[in-house]
C-alpha cells in the first residue's frame, strides 16, 4: 500500500503553505468522496478495506450503494436533503473478518462532493459513559468559581478520555497562551502557568480552532492514508474532518508537548477564541469517537458555566468599582482632592484593580501609592503617553519591551493600565495602576525541574529548546488586564477628572474671595485717603463739605438746627518761623486732636486748610455753639505742645443755620466772625449774630 508520511504529496504550492488541504487522513478511520449526487464513488481512503472490509481501489469501481449498503445510503440521501450535513452522527454494524463491528457515520457536503466519513466504534467494556458524562455534567454545573470548573473540566475529560495530561490553555489579549489549569498523573512535570508565546498558537491554527473546535490525534506514530485514485487537480477539502492528517506545524507542536495521541478542544467565547483544551498521552491511544464526542459536550458546557460565572465576577468587580465612584462623588462636596482620596482608599484601590502602585497625575502633580517608578518617570511617562494613547487608554503587561518606557526604570513594575482624565482643556492628566511581575513568573526563572518528556521516550522532542526562548520572552509579564478592568478604569478616572476640576473650581473660588476682600480694603483705603486729612488724621476739607451739605439737608428737611465753628490759630506762621515747620506740624496736630477729644459723637470737626479748622455741631442754637467754642478755646489756650514755651490760641467764629441757608453763606457768616475776634485781639470767640460771648 502507498502511504504518503508527513506532507501531502501535493503540488509545491501546496507544500509551502503551513496547513495545505490535506489529501490524507489518519489511518483510525476511513473517507468516501462521493459525487453531489450521491451516485458513483470518486475516492476513498486506502484504509477502507481495514475499517469497512472494502477495498479502496475496488470502491471506486463500485456503487455508493454496493459499498455503503442501500439503507445506510438511504439515510444519508435523505439527511442531506435537509441540509449540507447530517444531523448528527449513524450508527451501523458491519462484519468484518467474521466478526460483527459497529461504525459510526458522518456526512457533509463540500465542494461539489460528499464527504462520508467512517469511525469504528470501540467497545468501552463494562463503563457506562453516559452515567459518568452525567455525573460529570453535574459536578460542571455545580462549580461556583471559574477556577474550580476548569479544575473539574480537566478531571473530567482525563477521567472519561484517559488522558495522562489534560490542560486549560488560555489566549491572553496579545495572543500568548498561558496554561491555566491542568490534570496530569503522577510523576510529570506540571505544565500549570506555563506560557507559550504567540508563535507557538499561529494565526492560521487559532483560525482552525475556531472552525474546528475539536481535534484529534489519537496515534501520532501512525502513517497517514492518501485517498485513491490520487487526483491532483481535483483535491477534495478534508480539513473539516476530524480524520484529517495532521499539519507539519501540528506535529511539531505533539512532539514538544511530548504527545503520541492528542486531542484539543476550543473554548470560543462570544469575543472569539478563548482557549484551548488540551489533552495529550505520551504513547498513541484509541479514542472512540463517543468519547471523544462526550469530550467536547463537556467542554461546550463548561464554557457556558465558565462565561457566565466570569460575567457574574465582571458584575462583581464594577459594583465594587461603582462603591468607589460614590465615595468620589461624596468627597466632591468635601473638596477633597484626588490625592488625598489615594492616600486614604490607595490600598483597596491597588486590591480592586491587582495593582502594586497607583499614580495620579493632575494639575501637574504627581500622587503615588504603593510600588511605583520614580516621579521623574512618571512625568516621562505621561508625556510619551499622550502620543501613544488611543482612545483614551493604554496598557501593557510586558513594560520592558514597550519602546514607551525606553531607557525609563519601571522598578518593579512589568505592567501598566493608564486612563486619561477626561477633560476638555488640560492634556496630560492620567491614572496609572502599576502591576508586579506574575507570580506564576517563577516558574520561569529556571528550567523546569524535571524534563516534560520522560528519557524512556524513543522519540526525543524539542521540548526544552522552546521553552527556553519562550521564557525570554514572557520573563518580565505581570497579569493580564481585563477588559472590565479597563472599563472601571475609565469610570474612575471620570469621576477624578471631575473631582479634580471642582477642587480647582473651590481653589479658584477661594482665591477670587480673598482677591475681593483685599480689593475692599483697598477700596476703604482709599476712601479713607479721599476723605481725610493726612497730616491731622480729621476729615479733610472736601469731606467737611460734604457734611456741611448734609447738615443744611436734614436743617431744610427736618428743621433741625446747627452751627458751624471756623477756627484759625493765632499768628501760627511765627511758630514755623521760629520752631520750624516740623514743630508748626506738632501744634496743628495738637490742637485737632484736643478739639476732636472734646466733640459730641453727632459733632464733626475737619481741616479747613492751612492752621484752619471747621467745626460742625449738630442740633444746637448759637448759644450752645458760643459756649462750645468758648470751651474749645480755653482748651487750645491750655495746650502744651513739647518745645514751644509760648501758649497756643486761636480765634474762633460761630453762624448758626438760618432757613434758606447755603453751605457759602454760612460759611462767610462763621469767617466774618471769625476775623472780628481776630480784629478784637485774638484768642476769643465772636458770634456772626453779634450776640456777645461768655
Ligand atoms: P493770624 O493770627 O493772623 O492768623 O496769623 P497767622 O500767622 O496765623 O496767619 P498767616 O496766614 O499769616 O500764616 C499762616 C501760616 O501757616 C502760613 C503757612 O506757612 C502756615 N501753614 C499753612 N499750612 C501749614 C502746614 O500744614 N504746616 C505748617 N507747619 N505750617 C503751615
Ligand atoms: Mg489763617
Ligand atoms: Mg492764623
Amino acid at each position: 500500500m502507498n502511504l504518503v508520511h508527513g506532507k501531502s504529496r501535493g503540488s509545491d504550492e501546496a507544500k509551502d503553505r503551513p496547513f495545505p488541504i490535506s489529501q490524507a487522513i489518519q489511518a483510525c478511520g476511513a473517507i468516501l468522496v462521493l459525487d453531489s449526487e450521491l451516485n458513483t464513488v470518486v475516492q476513498a481512503s486506502a484504509n477502507l478495506l481495514q475499517i469497512m472490509g472494502v477495498p479502496a481501489g475496488g470502491a471506486c469501481e463500485s456503487t455508493p450503494s454496493e459499498v455503503l449498503g442501500p439503507r445506510l445510503l438511504r439515510a444519508l440521501r435523505s439527511g442531506l436533503r435537509k441540509g449540507p450535513q447530517l444531523d448528527g452522527p449513524l450508527s451501523v454494524r458491519r462484519y468484518l473478518n467474521g466478526r460483527q463491528c459497529r461504525l459510526q457515520i458522518r456526512a457533509w457536503r463540500r465542494e461539489g462532493h460528499v464527504i462520508v466519513e467512517i469511525e469504528p466504534l470501540f467497545s468501552l467494556g463494562k463503563r457506562r459513559l453516559l452515567g459518568s458524562v452525567n455525573q460529570w455534567l453535574g459536578d460542571l454545573a455545580r462549580a461556583s468559581h471559574p477556577d474550580d470548573l476548569l479544575a473539574t473540566l480537566v478531571e473530567s475529560i482525563a477521567d472519561i478520555g484517559g488522558f495522562e495530561r489534560v490542560m486549560v490553555c488560555h489566549f491572553e489579549s496579545q495572543g500568548n497562551g498561558v496554561v491555566i489549569a491542568e490534570n496530569q498523573g503522577a510523576g510529570g512535570a506540571t505544565m500549570l502557568g506555563q506560557r507559550f508565546a504567540s508563535s507557538f498558537f499561529p494565526e492560521e491554527q487559532r483560525e482552525r480552532f475556531l472552525a474546528l473546535p475539536l481535534r484529534s490525534i489519537p496515534d501520532l506514530t501512525s502513517a497517514d492514508v492518501p485517498l485513491i485514485p490520487v487526483d491532483y487537480l481535483q483535491q477534495p477539502d478534508l480539513s473539516t474532518s476530524v480524520l484529517a492528517a495532521p499539519s507539519e506545524h501540528k506535529r511539531e507542536q505533539c512532539l514538544s508537548l511530548n504527545a503520541g495521541a492528542l486531542l484539543s478542544l476550543s473554548v470560543i467565547s462570544e469575543n472569539g477564541l478563548w482557549g484551548v483544551v488540551v489533552c495529550t498521552s505520551s504513547r498513541p491511544q484509541e479514542l472512540s469517537p463517543t468519547v471523544r464526542d462526550a469530550t467536547y459536550t463537556l467542554v461546550q458546557m463548561a464554557s457556558q458555566r465558565l462565561f457566565l460565572l466570569k460575567a457574574r465576577i465582571e458584575s462583581a468587580f464594577l459594583s465594587r468599582v461603582q462603591q468607589v465612584r460614590e465615595r468620589l462623588a461624596e468627597d466632591m462636596s468635601l473638596h477633597r482632592t484626588p490625592a488625598s482620596r489615594l492616600r486614604e482608599s490607595g490600598e483597596e484601590w491597588q486590591a480592586l484593580f491587582r495593582a502594586h502602585g497607583i499614580v495620579i497625575i493632575a494639575r501637574n502633580a504627581v500622587a503615588v501609592v504603593g510600588n511605583t517608578p520614580s516621579e521623574t518617570v512618571i512625568r516621562v511617562l505621561a508625556n510619551r503617553l499622550a502620543d501613544h494613547a488611543r482612545g483614551g487608554h493604554w496598557r501593557s503587561e510586558c513594560l520592558h519591551d514597550e519602546p514607551l518606557c525606553h531607557e525609563l526604570g519601571m522598578g518593579d513594575s512589568c505592567g501598566l493600565l493608564a486612563v486619561a482624565l477626561p477633560s476638555t482643556s488640560v492634556t496630560g492628566e492620567w491614572l496609572m495602576f502599576f502591576r508586579p511581575r506574575h507570580r506564576e513568573a517563577v516558574y520561569w526563572s529556571g528550567s523546569p525541574l524535571t524534563p516534560v518528556i520522560s528519557r524512556q521516550e524513543a522519540r526525543a522532542a524539542p521540548l526544552q529548546q522552546p521553552l527556553k526562548c519562550w521564557q525570554q520572552e514572557m520573563r518580565h509579564h505581570s497579569e493580564t488586564w481585563e477588559r472590565v478592568e479597563v472599563l472601571g478604569a475609565q469610570d474612575l478616572a471620570e469621576d477624578l477628572a471631575v473631582l479634580s476640576s471642582s477642587c480647582e473650581i473651590a481653589e479658584l473660588n477661594e482665591k477670587l474671595e480673598e482677591e475681593r476682600k483685599a480689593l475692599a480694603r483697598a477700596n476703604e483705603q482709599l476712601r479713607e485717603m479721599a476723605t481725610r486729612d493726612s497730616l491731622t488724621g480729621l476729615w479733610n476739607r472736601y469731606a467737611m463739605e460734604q457734611a456741611l451739605d448734609d447738615a443744611l439737608a436734614r436743617a431744610e428737611r427736618y428743621g433741625e438746627p446747627f452751627s458751624v465753628l471756623l477756627v484759625d490759630v493765632d499768628h501760627f506762621k511765627q511758630f514755623n518761623d521760629v520752631y520750624g515747620h516740623e514743630t508748626g506740624d506738632e501744634v496743628l496736630r495738637a490742637v485737632a486732636s484736643i478739639m476732636a477729644g472734646a466733640l459730641r459723637e453727632t459733632d464733626r470737626v475737619g481741616r479747613w486748610g492751612g492752621e484752619e479748622f471747621v467745626v460742625i455741631v449738630s442740633r444746637t442754637d448759637g448759644d450752645d455753639a458760643a459756649s462750645l467754642a468758648e470751651r474749645l478755646r480755653a482748651l487750645v489756650e491750655n495746650l502744651e505742645v513739647p518745645g514751644i514755651p509760648r501758649p497756643v490760641t486761636a480765634s474762633f467764629g460761630v453762624a448758626c443755620w438760618q432757613a434758606g441757608d447755603r453751605r457759602k453763606a454760612v460759611l462767610a457768616r462763621a469767617d466774618e466772625a471769625m476775623y472780628r475776634a481776630k480784629e478784637k485781639g485774638r484768642n476769643r470767640v465772636e458770634r456772626a449774630d453779634g450776640a456777645s460771648v461768655r
